[in-house]
């Protein structure tokens, strides 16, 4: 429970932060950079799990994906997250640009009709885009895929809000849980996509997919914080696998 008081977190800046579209870009072009940064290492762990391209095939969307934003007029969230899930669906190849666009179009629709989105709103539209990953891979938690550490940040987010936790706050703690659970797809055995295939053999090695989304809620902490005055107080430490 959070301890602070009503007036107390009305004074409070990051009681004040809601995620606009504006937040949305941001987000984006920090995870392209850090699919950038780790394309090497995302393309080495599918080389043992997989086919060695999931790096490659994320850096493809996101170099698309920013592109593409950077040709748009600002629009509101929703409407960026749509154009977002056609760019990854289309421009990814392999299985992770549909689950990546599902994730966003299911997100865009838990979003719809609001300008900006307060915590409980943007954990209702990641929870749309986490069941959109599911219906579409129809993985499980402890598959060893992408579904795993988007099981933990949507699970996290909701604990936060029951907490009423500020959405930095709860975007830091997402960041963590998926970052937690990524690293928890190491002794697994993968029971979908091309891993499934290599069974006992992937124990030890964390799931490519997964590692790519812990990327992505890291990033998204890092949009979210730049905007509050905890940005340049709390240091983030980046994710070291
Ligand atoms: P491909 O496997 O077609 O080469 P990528 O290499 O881009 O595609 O992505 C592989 C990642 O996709 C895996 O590490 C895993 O996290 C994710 N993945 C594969 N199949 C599924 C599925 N059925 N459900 C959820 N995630 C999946
Ligand atoms: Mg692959």
């Amino acid at each position: 429970m959070n301890i602070l008081n009503k007036s107390s977190r009305r004074l409070n800046p990051e009681f004040q932060v809601r995620f606009t579209g504006q937040n949305l870009r941001q987000w984006m072009t920090l995870f392209a950079a850090s699919v950038r940064e780790t394309e090497p290492r995302l393309n080495e762990l599918d080389a043992t799990l997989g086919d060695g391209d999931h790096g490659a095939n994320l850096r493809t969307g996101m170099d698309a994906v920013v592109e593409k934003l950077d040709g748009l007029a600002l629009a509101d969230v929703a409407g960026q997250m749509r154009v977002i899930a056609t760019t990854l669906t289309t421009a990814v190849g392999g299985a992770s640009g549909p689950l990546y666009g599902a994730f966003f179009l299911q997100s865009s629709h838990g979003a719809l009709h609001k300008p900006d989105l307060g915590l409980g709103d943007l954990t209702s539209a990641m929870e749309a885009g986490y069941r959109g990953v599911v219906q579409l891979g129809r993985a499980a938690v402890g598959d060893k895929t992408m579904v795993d550490p988007l099981a933990a940040a949507v699970r996290s987010l909701r604990a936060s809000c029951m907490h009423y936790q500020a959405l930095p706050e709860a975007v830091r703690a997402c960041r963590k849980a998926a970052q937690l659970a990524a690293e928890g797809t190491l002794p697994m055995i993968a029971r979908k996509g091309l891993a499934a295939e290599v069974g006992e053999a992937g124990i030890g090695v964390m799931d490519p997919g997964a590692l790519s989304v812990a990327l992505l809620f890291e990033s998204l902490a890092q949009a979210v914080s730049s905007l509050t005055p905890t940005a340049h107080s709390q240091a983030q430490s980046p994710i070291f696998f």
